[in-house]
């Protein structure tokens, strides 16, 4: 693999895998264009040095079909300003033969939502899984992925990822064009090297004490990750939603508090995993509830053990804060993926911005700490920390599956 740091680009033309699927309002407007100012730093490096750019991304989920509300026309104007030069925007983005040619150095062409096509994802459109025609049809979809890929590795010299929110998917545009170029010819972009980087400084790296500290709705959608922290980290925060299964597991009354019952016997062996490995599990022991589900319901702090019929928790109560933040004020590496109560609702963030500024507060005191994963992310941003801890990782789902310890394929298809 080259490194983009090193790479001189001049006379090349770049073929360049960006994430720019941001959002937009009904009228097309960008609301939150983070993603765009995340691929900068090396789209003006590639310019810099004398290149051109073909940017390529997908926005949104148009299933293999042409649709203009997802079209990243929309978007051209706004990287053309995070560029300060003009973007040509090439409207088929497996016909852009002729504008990729033309390309003179300096120059940026972006090309149409690449999930237009299916062959972008590689998975066979409108055929249901358990169809008995489905397998040959996955066969033959993967044989034209590697076609388009091939259309759009012809386009350029040089290929770069920059998408790491993407780095997950083996797509035509995250993994298998990367089979076209040879090792000296293809690359990390400068936000996929930060975010592998983050990763591995609390995977492979970490200083101890090791704090985690998941949150969120549900332990389904993060039993993989929990189960492979527990090799890692000496200290397990396990908050918000999630945490309810756990206490329910272990004979606790929670109200109508969210919870997954079938999922309670793993709850209990992640609590004696936990116990045998050494790792100190702190669930939360005290929460604020509420009788309904809303930001003005009625509220109460109860122990976490006792929550009343009819009511259900929905933010961490004070003596969980004072505990974790002991813990988290401790810690040298602090990881952190999602929220401790519903902090979408004014009246139940207090929680969770109690956590942002501990592990704030720790980073100031030296740790390390990464923040990952779409809500805490919006949780650091809503509170004005995000420039207070180490990392924020704009990649939440590629960001989840590394920690589960899987290899992405995204980094795996140029690092390897
Ligand atoms: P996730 O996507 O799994 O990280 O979950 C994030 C969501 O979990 C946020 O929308 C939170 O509102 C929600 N959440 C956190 N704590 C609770 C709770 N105690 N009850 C219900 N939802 C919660």
């Amino acid at each position: 693999m080259a490194n983009i740091n090193d790479f001189n680009f001049a006379g090349l033309k770049a073929l360049v895998r960006v994430d720019f699927n941001v959002p937009l309002d009904e009228k097309g407007n960008i609301t939150d264009d983070t993603r765009i100012r995340g691929a900068v730093p090396t789209l003006k490096k590639i310019i810099k040095d004398g290149g051109s750019l073909i940017l390529m991304s997908h926005m949104g989920k148009p299933k293999g079909k042409i649709n203009p509300k997802l079209s990243l026309g929309q978007i051209a104007n706004a990287v053309a300003s995070a560029l300060a030069r003009p973007v040509k925007f090439a409207p088929d983005c497996a016909k852009a033969q002729k504008a990729a040619a033309d390309l003179q150095p300096g120059e940026v062409l972006l090309l149409e939502n690449l999930r237009f096509y299916p062959e972008e994802e590689g998975k066979p459109v409108g055929i249901d899984k358990t169809d008995p025609i489905y397998d040959e049809a996955k066969k033959r979809m993967k044989e034209s992925q590697a076609e388009f890929a091939k259309t759009l590795a012809d386009y350029a010299d040089v290929y770069v990822n920059d998408a790491f929110g993407t780095a997950h998917r083996r797509h035509a545009s995250t993994a298998v064009v990367a089979d076209y170029f040879d090792d000296d010819h293809k690359m990390l972009g400068y936000l996929m090297e930060k975010e592998v980087e983050a990763i591995d400084n609390v995977l492979k790296n970490a200083q101890h004490p090791f704090t985690a500290i998941i949150g969120g709705s549900k332990v389904s959608s993060k039993l993989a990750v929990i189960k492979n922290l527990l090799d890692k980290v000496d200290n397990l925060i396990i908050g918000g939603g999630m945490g309810f299964t756990f206490i329910k597991a272990q004979g606790g009354h929670i109200g109508n508090s969210l919870h997954e019952d079938e999922l309670m016997p793993e709850a209990l062996a992640v609590m004696e995993a936990a116990k045998e490995k050494g790792v100190k599990l702190s669930l939360s022991v005290e929460t604020v509830c509420a009788n309904e589900f809303s930001n003005d319901a009625e509220r109460q702090t109860v122990d976490i053990f006792n929550i009343p019929d009819g009511w259900e928790g929905m933010d961490a109560g004070q003596r969980s804060l004072d505990i974790w933040k002991e813990i988290i004020l401790s810690s040298k590496t602090i990881l952190w993926n999602g929220p401790v109560g519903v902090f979408e609702f004014e009246n139940f963030a207090h929680g969770t911005g109690e956590i942002a500024k501990f592990v704030a507060e720790a980073t100031k005191n030296g740790a390390y700490s990464l923040v990952g994963g779409g809500d805490s992310v919006a949780a650091v941003n809503k509170f004005g920390l995000a420039d207070q801890v180490s990392y924020v990782s704009t990649g939440g789902g590629a960001m989840l599956e590394a920690i589960e310890g899987k290899i992405l394929p995204g980094v795996a298809a140029i690092k390897h």
